[in-house]
């Protein structure tokens, strides 16, 4: 039956006063502040954003928000590119201060509550030589990357991000709090790998982590005219390369600042951003037949210590630019393919937009395409074009760029791409193409345990029922 605004308000001030956490509504004056997601293109008002402290005040806005209707999101780290961490008219459960870690170094295992930062996570382990794989930047939320797959700088050592997950905790459509890990709850374990956030409120990660304190990595740049035959080379290269190395192709502009040398500032490149994982004093072999076959224009690949690597970029990409987003899954980069990715990766619109090939190789590619919901494990690169700017006139100069881009490589593609990367127009096709034979198992897990589809604000998948 449907509630009055008398009851909604009352409703509204008794779950308030319940929280340990607090109740965010219009006009106060944290709002605006708090409706605030990393993409500056993203302008959503939400009726109330529940900024939880503790699973208890979860439970209680996952079942205010049932019992009054309401769309809800569930923030993590803010970072979704189409702004699935916020809606308008309905109601934000906010993770960001259940942002806790505790490491076992016993177990080599780290318990991560639900609202953490990468860079949270990358802080805890360092201090015990150890790293959980994830992304390529730290101020990345844990929940939004993990529960879409997690492709980083370790994917090809120690597999997805989702494939160092042990257990989560999660608070259900109906409030209920379950633990899903290999035993438990056992179907929900394998959706809330890859699934993304469609299947509760994850409150907690259990992730195994791996001994890693320095590795040697870092960017490696070429002169666009080499583009050609460092993109040919890369693609045979990087698919034979042991899991100990891995490294991503990028276009990109160098920044006009230090310690770029200024006769390379704003100037369009190509690169491959190294990180090679295995014994130190093995690196250098490594690297200098690389640097023999393309000296490169500039190399910037050394020791450096784990969290060190993993957020050189977050200078870069600061919260609040306007970012526009196009991806795909890329098994195989044919002369004409290449041609394309040339044309337009040379044609970046502004300093800090770039289209990057992550690869999908070792560890990551071993795992079978139904052993986790992440279905393109054959996939060679998960590739994004991403355009990015500070400024809200440049909107769109970078939209217009990156769907011309993607449009012109999207051909030599394999049709899916990676959930994490899409911005949240592409619609349902496009969700089951990335799923591919996995989605009519996810759809049935979600019609088990979220029937009413009531978290939909996602990369959605329909409850089968
Ligand atoms: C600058 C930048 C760099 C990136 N680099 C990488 C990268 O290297 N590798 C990679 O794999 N991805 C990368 N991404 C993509 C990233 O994985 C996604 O944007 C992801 O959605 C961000 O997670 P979040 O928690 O910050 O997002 P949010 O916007 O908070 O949430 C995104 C989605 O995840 C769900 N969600 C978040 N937390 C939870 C939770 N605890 N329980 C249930 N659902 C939850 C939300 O419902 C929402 O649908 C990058 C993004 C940016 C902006």
């Amino acid at each position: 039956m449907a509630k009055t605004q008398r009851t909604y308000d009352l409703d509204a001030n008794a779950l308030a006063s319940s929280l340990r956490g607090e109740l965010i509504r219009p006009g106060d004056a944290s709002y605006d502040a708090a409706r605030k997601v990393y993409n500056g293109m993203i302008d959503r008002h939400p009726a109330l954003i529940v900024r939880c402290a503790d699973v208890a005040d979860v439970i209680a806005a996952v079942n205010f928000g049932r019992e009054h209707g309401l769309l809800v999101s569930i923030r993590g780290g803010g970072h979704n590119a189409g702004g699935l961490g916020v809606c308008d008219d309905g109601l934000v459960i906010d993770l960001s201060l259940i942002r806790y870690t505790h490491v076992d170094p016993v177990a080599r295992t780290v318990r991560v509550g639900g609202g953490c930062t990468w860079g949270d996570v990358d802080h805890a382990t360092h201090a015990f030589s150890l790293a959980v794989p994830s992304g390529f930047i730290s101020t990345t939320g844990v929940g939004g990357l993990t529960l879409g797959g997690g492709i980083g700088h370790k994917a090809s050592k120690y597999g997805l991000t989702i494939d160092n997950l042990l257990a989560a905790d999660i608070v259900l459509a109906d409030g209920r709090f379950v633990t899903a890990d290999e035993q438990h709850h056992a179907d929900l374990f394998w959706a809330l790998r890859g699934g993304g956030g469609n299947f509760g409120v994850v409150t907690s990660f259990l992730f195994q982590a791996h001994p890693v304190h320095t590795v040697y990595a870092g960017p490696m740049l070429w002169e666009l005219e080499q583009a050609p035959a460092v993109m040919q080379w890369y693609q045979e290269f990087i698919t034979q390369a042991p899991d100990d190395l891995n490294g991503f192709f990028a276009f990109l502009i160098v920044p006009p600042w230090p310690p770029f040398p200024e006769h390379f500032h704003n100037k369009n490149m190509c690169g491959v951003v190294w990180c090679y994982s295995g014994a130190i004093e093995l690196a250098e072999a490594t690297f200098r037949p690389i640097r023999e076959k393309f000296p490169p224009a500039m190399n910037f690949v050394g020791p450096i210590a784990h969290p060190a690597l993993q957020s050189m970029f977050d200078p870069l990409y600061v919260l609040g630019h306007q970012w526009y987003w196009k991806a795909d899954f890329v098994n195989k980069l044919s002369d004409e393919a290449i041609e394309r990715y040339i044309y337009h990766g040379s044609r970046l619109p502004t300093m800090r937009s770039t289209m990057h090939l992550y690869p999908v190789n070792g560890a990551a590619h071993r795992v079978g395409k139904n052993d986790t919901a992440w279905s393109y494990r054959d996939a060679t690169w998960a590739e994004v074009i991403v355009g990015v700017d500070p400024e809200p006139a440049k909107k769109d100069l970078i939209v217009g760029w990156a769907r011309q881009y993607w449009k012109d490589v999207h051909p030599y593609s394999t049709g899916g791409a990676y959930v994490n990367f899409m911005m949240e127009e592409e619609g349902e096709a496009r969700v089951k193409a990335s799923y591919r034979d996995n989605y009519e198992r996810l759809a049935a897990i979600k019609g088990r345990y979220d029937p009413a589809n009531f978290f939909r604000v996602n990369q959605n998948i329909k409850p089968a029922l």
